[in-house]
């Protein structure tokens, strides 16, 4: 038996009854079977490069029984690091059974992968996944025919719906009871310095004799779809259209929600403060409900509708297959900056963490070209920043346009995001030009088929793993946060703060308050507005009450806009800079990975401040 001790979290466990491994080429389902199959909840996505790491967990059901999702690849020839790890875990014997997922609409390019594998051992079950998607482009496997000429089993299944997983499952427990006996199973020594050859004769001979295909109306649409999302002019076109759409409706839908919200909590907080009264000393009862409960109250109010309802519709774009399109539309500006497109998915994801689009930077092969786009992904606005983007974008535009000024406010918001590509462009190109020189890649994107997106998981999974936990993080900090602002208030710590800032924050067209709130904000990015709050008052709750405590504070339009700027290039959060450090294995380029944002912010919030003055 291979290894049965494997890491998972921080300790060692065991798996005694052997270890499962999935590969696969990118974007055939692995995760969605690991999730099945584990009962976790990996990320998915409809999109080749998603999955850089490994990751283990027990078999749902079987706690003995150890599953590791590895990241896709096409062969098991050692050039890129997931093609790397892949071929690693089969000679280093570190599983027991080998589950291939393939893609049943285009099995040819998956078996090349199962041949290769099967160069190296039997101990292989094949899962030819995807098979609902494959006959609405008039696709059939046979699976008999394939297990004939394979020599191994094969396993028809449409993970997404949970089809033929009992049977996937049945064959994994057969070939874990059974290899033993299996001696083609073990793996020799000599087998290290193995070289895979291509296998695409015999891959092709064998999808004629076991594929059938009728006519694909299906195919022909989606090509005329791609030609058009990816043409010269609607391509361009595609992107700030599609953005402006998913903040527009992001802002106009959370507007109200955050209204009711605010009221809620305020007239709830002043019937719990009135039925108190008395029982708590003065200073008690002020810390606990202007400082910890006013200040959650404002963080819950301003920043769960819009997350609730971005993160769903971002979501929706990823299943549905938008973001390698969006790269694609950009490899051109990229490739103008000494990287590539492959840097245009890291963006994608650093839009949901900049943490997690740091670590995506993996795909991207070029030590020069990945490091680029490490440093310069923090650039990218990150689901922590954006409540705070559309709370004092409503701010800024409330006296010009009162409520409702959704189009305005939507194009703003494109506007900045645009602004922050352009920045993000602006310092790629820099890097490249010095510290790191060299020519731009080539690379091959795939374009995944478009994919009906699973609304309920979507709506589930977007509200757990994003919205939930985003602004779980938030109250957890803020809570306390606003109490020890208010304890400093009460001793005037904050207020000879705050005037040490005050000329800085002048400068770049706020104040000290605000700036002391966005250094305060170092452990996460969503903190700054809270904390900027409770500086001022520890009393507002919605973002009714913010606009009226910033005007309170002196703020105007011009405030609001440089503030917006400040958020937009924030420092990077703790737990980025903490995984920067692990991926550029250097203090120094994480150093330059947070000066980056503050330099660029500091710059260009004194141009706003100078610029608007000027006009105003
Ligand atoms: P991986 O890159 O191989 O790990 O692929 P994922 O598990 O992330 O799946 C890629 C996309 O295909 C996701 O949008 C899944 O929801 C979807 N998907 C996975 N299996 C199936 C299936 O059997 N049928 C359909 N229609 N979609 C699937």
């Amino acid at each position: 038996m291979g290894l049965t001790r494997h890491r998972e979290g921080n300790g060692a466990r065991e798996f005694r009854g052997g270890i499962v491994a999935l590969m696969g080429n990118p974007n055939v389902g692995k995760s969605t079977v690991f999730n099945a199959l584990t009962g976790l909840s990996r990320h998915t996505g409809n999109w080749t490069g998603k999955t850089v790491d490994s990751a283990v967990g027990a078999m749902r059901g079987e706690r003995g029984i150890g599953v590791c999702d590895l990241p896709g690849c096409y062969q098991l020839s050692p050039t890129s690091p997931e093609e790397r790890i892949a071929r690693d875990f089969i000679l280093g014997g570190r599983a027991d059974c080998f589950v291939v997922v393939c893609d049943a609409s285009c099995l040819e390019r998956n078996l090349n992968l199962v041949l290769q594998t099967l160069a190296l051992t039997r101990r292989v079950v094949v899962c030819v996944n995807l098979i609902d998607e494959a006959a609405k482009r008039g696709v059939t496997v046979n699976g008999g025919e394939l297990q004939k000429l394979l020599g191994v089993p094969i396993v028809l299944t449409n993970a997404a719906k949970g089809k033929g997983l009992n049977d996937l499952k049945k064959a994994i427990f057969d070939m874990l009871k059974g290899e033993k006996e299996n001696e083609k199973g073990e793996i020799t020594a000599e087998r290290w310095d193995f070289v895979p050859t291509p296998q695409w004769a015999e891959a092709e001979r064998i999808t004629r004799a076991c594929v059938e295909r009728d006519s694909d109306p299906r195919g022909a649409r989606q090509l005329k779809l791609d030609r058009f999302l990816t043409g010269k002019v609607t391509g361009r076109l595609m992107l700030p259209l599609l953005l402006a759409v998913v903040f527009f409706i992001t802002m106009e839908g959370a507007n109200r929600p955050s209204e009711l919200l605010s009221r809620a909590f305020s007239a709830a907080l002043s019937w719990l403060r009135t039925a108190c009264s008395g029982a708590l000393p003065p200073a008690v009862e002020e810390a606990l409900f202007d400082g910890v409960l006013g200040t959650l109250a404002t963080v819950v109010s301003v920043m769960l509708p819009p997350m609730a309802i971005f993160f769903p519709l971002f979501t929706l774009l990823e299943d549905l297959g938008f973001l390698p399109r969006i790269a694609f539309n950009s490899d051109h500006a990229f490739s103008r900056c000494g990287s590539c497109g492959k840097q245009a998915l890291t963006c994608c994801m650093g839009f949901g963490c900049s943490a997690a689009g740091v670590v995506g930077c993996r795909i991207i092969e070029s030590p020069r070209e990945r490091m680029a786009a490490i440093l310069t992904n923090p650039l990218i606005p990150c689901n922590g920043r954006f409540p705070a983007l559309t709370a004092l974008i409503g701010v800024m535009l409330a006296g010009a346009l009162g409520a409702g000024g959704g189009v305005v406010g939507a194009l703003v918001l494109t506007g900045l995001i645009f602004l922050a590509v352009g920045v993000m462009l602006l310092f790629t190109k820099l890097l490249s030009a010095t510290v790191l020189r060299g020519k731009a890649s080539h690379f091959v994107l795939e374009l995944p088929p478009f994919r009906k997106p699973r609304i309920g998981r979507i709506v589930v999974r977007s509200m757990l793993d994003r919205t939930l936990f985003v602004l779980g993080r938030a109250a957890a900090v803020a809570a306390p946060a606003g109490l020890v602002i208010r304890l400093l208030m009460q001793s005037g710590a904050i207020g000879s703060i705050r005037a040490f800032l005050e000329p800085a924050g002048r400068l770049m067209g706020v104040d000290g308050a605000t700036l002391l709130a966005f250094a305060l904000a170092f452990p996460a990015n969503e903190l700054a507005l809270p904390l900027l709050i409770g500086i001022y008052s520890g009393t507002a709750a919605g973002t009714a009450g913010l606009a009226s405590v910033l005007a309170l504070n002196g703020w105007t339009a011009k405030t609001a806009f440089c503030a917006l700027i400040l958020t937009l290039f924030h420092c990077p959060c703790a737990a980025t800079l903490l995984t920067i450090r692990r991926e550029t294995r250097s203090l120094r380029w994480t150093a330059l990975s947070a000066l980056v944002p503050i330099s660029a912010g500091a710059v260009l919030c004194i141009a706003a401040n100078g610029i608007w003055s000027l006009f105003a």
